[in-house]
């Protein structure tokens, strides 16, 4: 199957370490595609690689058919590319309009990027409200609201989340996983979304893979996987 983005045989490594060990899976067009496993297991690890981050010693990953090996991380963004980093990093002292000004740098439309924010800021209201507040003085969950939305202000094609969920009060849970389903349904943004939340991730998707110590060890319809036994004992807490 040809996707929107594949990793084929995807090795990643810091120093010695060998964090990612034949990665290959797909994310086809409008999917949300989600990858879950156990600390340490490499979700990280496989996002910052297709951004570019921390690029793979071996295998291909490619996008739209282009090949991302020696692609730098700017570039990556402007082929459509956009990760939310896992402990929403944003800005804490520019203001929540900035933080969003920051998101669409690479873009020259400014009519565009002006639309897109009220996109953004109808999709999270109170963002809205609080547009001229330096971003540190939100709470947890309105920031990740808006290192999502800041995201967004790039207009990708793929956004790539790593844990937006983990630490959050449930009210933000939910809001959170609502808005993902909302950015693949109305803007058709494709989503491939890394989670320890393995209940609410395979709720969201159409489609993941289990990843275990740097490989990928299943990999089946979001259904399946939740009804599979072993991943209900190892992920779901059944
Ligand atoms: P978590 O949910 O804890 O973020 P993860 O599944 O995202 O886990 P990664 O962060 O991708 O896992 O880590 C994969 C492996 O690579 C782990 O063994 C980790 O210790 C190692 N690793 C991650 N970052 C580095 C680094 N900067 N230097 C050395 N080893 C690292």
């Amino acid at each position: 199957m040809s996707g929107l983005l594949e990793l084929i045989d995807v090795q990643t490594y810091y120093g010695n370490i060998q964090a990612l060990k034949d990665i290959t899976l797909t994310v086809g067009e409008g999917e949300i595609i989600t990858l879950i496993g156990a600390n340490g297991a490499g979700k990280s690890t496989t996002l910052m690689s297709i951004s570019g981050i921390v690029p793979p010693r071996a295998g291909d990953i490619l996008f739209m058919g282009r090949r991302l090996g020696g692609v730098s991380p700017n570039e990556i963004v402007a082929l459509g590319i956009s990760q939310v980093p896992e402990g929403r990093r944003i800005f804490p002292y520019l203001t929540v309009t900035e933080n969003l000004d920051m998101g669409a740098f690479l873009r020259k439309d400014q009519a565009g990027v002006k639309k897109d924010m009220e996109h953004i800021f109808a999709l999270f209201p109170i963002l809205a409200e609080r547009r001229n507040q330096p971003g540190g003085t939100l709470s947890g969950g309105e920031q990740q609201m808006l290192a999502i939305s800041r995201a967004l202000m790039a207009r990708p094609r793929l956004l790539l989340l790593d844990e937006p969920s983990l630490g959050l009060a449930p009210i933000y849970v939910r809001l959170i996983f609502d808005i993902i389903r909302r950015i693949n349904r109305e803007d058709g943004t494709t989503i491939f979304l890394v989670e320890q939340n393995a209940n609410m991730a395979l709720k969201v998707a159409h489609r993941g893979y289990v990843m275990e110590t740097g490989r990928i060890v299943m990999a089946d319809t979001a259904e399946n996987l939740r009804n599979d036994e072993g991943v209900k004992r190892a992920y779901l807490g059944a």
